[in-house]
């Protein structure tokens, strides 16, 4: 996709007020390959004016109208998923089968199942001698990060609009190029002008801009936990919800009675995906002492099979804060059995599939996000050994249980804190709430609670 040197504000591109740009910039060989509107203060107001003024008609247009709208922008998405994963693959570097497959797969999944929310949901209910109505809260501000380009986009504009609410979305400066393809897929979806908006720009200028604009009623951030807290400090500053969906250090639980074999790969396999940019990659295997030796050879096995097989990470400064965490692992005496901190490419943000035994709980490796393709395998003595190592950190966002048997693999589950874990290995389900536990965030994406966090509630007393 060409990138458009304009802004998609009430149904049209325009150009934006200043003259700054961003540089995209391919992360598998260093080639710039467009340049976007930076945006500005002025533009993400006049998008938000915008937004507000489709408001109205929008929240009154029939949940069936909403629900074959977003059924058409599925279409378009199904139609042009080689056209956006080419430029998934060109900007952040996914390998091209997986960027069709998950980047453009998933939301496609994500998208279809709000259109058929959108039609099936009971926007009115009765309770006892009242009429409950879920109404949409109103202009919605959405700031996404560059990991899943399209999925973090839809997995917020799909609810958003089955609602009834209107958005301004500004994206991650890394994959801007994704979001005006997906700008350009609602427009060829017959939206009405105004409904969604997109400014690209950066996240200190329009980002924030657009959290601390008066007339947007709820922000929808996912990104870090840094950039999270201020948001949601803002937001509470102007009284308005803020939905945050943050970091994770997602613990990989491996219980004795397991397939060891299979549990470690589709563990290495799940942090390597993505080259580990994923905030809820299960960073952390804990495996029983007992078969702790075994495991670290399984996992440092399969890492060395990944070989070139993963993409680049996004950028210079990932590649470099990655690496970082590496060194300080091997500093803090923990023993490097796949990968490191070599460059395995002359050209490109590329870091070799890693794997660290001999991690300890507290370490930095074992506590702080990495978002890389970094696992620490830990030991634990038994199972309340592994729920504390397990729920030891700040964040709470995902996790796996392997078992023998399943209902052990739940009782254990059940016991951590953690908002999506996977059983035996699990399976993508676009209606499975997605959110955090503790510092991994506030609020919940996909399915019927996505839904809800855009309505709120009016009852009428009878
Ligand atoms: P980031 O927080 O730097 O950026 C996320 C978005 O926020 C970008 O669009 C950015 O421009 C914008 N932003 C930056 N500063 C801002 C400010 N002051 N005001 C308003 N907006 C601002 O995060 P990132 O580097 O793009 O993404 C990586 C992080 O995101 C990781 O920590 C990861 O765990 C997290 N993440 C979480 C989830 C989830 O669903 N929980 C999903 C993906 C990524």
């Amino acid at each position: 996709m060409k990138a458009q040197q304009a802004l998609y504000i009430d149904g049209v591109w325009r150009p934006a007020a200043g003259p700054d740009a961003i540089e995209v910039v391919n992360p598998a060989d260093e080639q710039v390959i467009g340049r976007v509107p930076a945006g500005s203060a002025e533009d993400v107001d006049h998008a938000v004016r915008a937004a507000r003024a489709a408001l109205a008609a929008w929240s009154a247009t029939p949940p069936a109208e909403r629900a074959a709208r977003l059924t058409a922008l599925r279409d378009v998405l199904v139609a042009r998923k080689e056209e956006i994963a080419q430029t998934i693959t060109a900007e952040l570097g996914a390998p091209p089968a997986f960027a069709q497959a998950v980047h453009v797969g998933a939301p496609i999944a994500v998208a279809g199942s709000y259109a058929e929310l959108a039609a099936a949901f009971a926007f009115e209910e009765k309770v006892g001698n009242s009429v409950v109505h879920l109404e949409p809260i109103g202009v919605v501000g959405a700031i996404t990060p560059w990991n899943y380009p399209l999925h973090q986009v839809v997995a917020k504009v799909a609810p958003a609009l089955a609602a009834g609410c209107t958005v301004v979305l500004k994206p991650a400066e890394d994959t801007p190029l994704t979001a005006q393809a997906f700008a350009a897929a609602v427009h060829e979806a017959g939206f009405p002008a105004g409904v969604f908006n997109l400014v690209t720009g950066l996240g200190p200028v329009a980002g924030q801009a657009l959290a601390e604009h008066p007339d947007v009623d709820l922000v929808s951030f996912t990104g870090s936990t840094a950039v999270g807290r201020r948001i949601g400090a803002t937001a509470g500053a102007h009284v308005k919800k803020a939905a945050l969906e943050l970091g994770g250090k997602s613990a990989n639980v491996i219980l004795p009675s397991a397939d060891l074999a299979k549990a470690v790969n589709v563990g290495v396999a799940n942090v390597m995906s993505n080259s580990g940019q994923a905030c809820n990659a299960w960073t952390r295997m804990l495996v029983h002492t007992s078969q702790y030796d075994r495991a670290v050879e399984l996992a440092a096995a399969a890492a060395a099979k990944y070989g070139d097989r993963i993409g680049p990470l996004v950028n210079a400064a990932q590649r470099d804060r990655v690496r970082g965490y590496i060194a300080q692992g091997v500093a803090e005496g923990a023993r490097l059995v796949a990968g490191g901190t070599d460059t395995p490419h002359e050209r490109g943000h590329y870091v070799s599939p890693t794997v660290f035994a001999d991690v300890t709980p507290t370490m930095t490796i074992a506590q702080e996000e990495i978002f890389g393709p970094v696992l620490s395998v830990l030991r634990y003595e038994d199972e309340d050994d592994a729920l504390r190592i397990a729920n030891g950190t700040v964040y709470g966002l995902a996790g796996a249980v392997w078992a023998g048997d399943e209902s052990e693999a739940v009782a254990f589950a059940r016991r951590m804190d953690a908002g999506q874990i996977d059983i035996n290995g699990g399976r993508f389900n676009p209606l499975a709430p997605f959110g955090g536990y503790k510092q991994s965030g506030v609020g919940r994406e996909l399915g019927v609670h996505g839904l809800t966090e855009y309505l709120q509630t009016k009852s009428l007393q009878f």
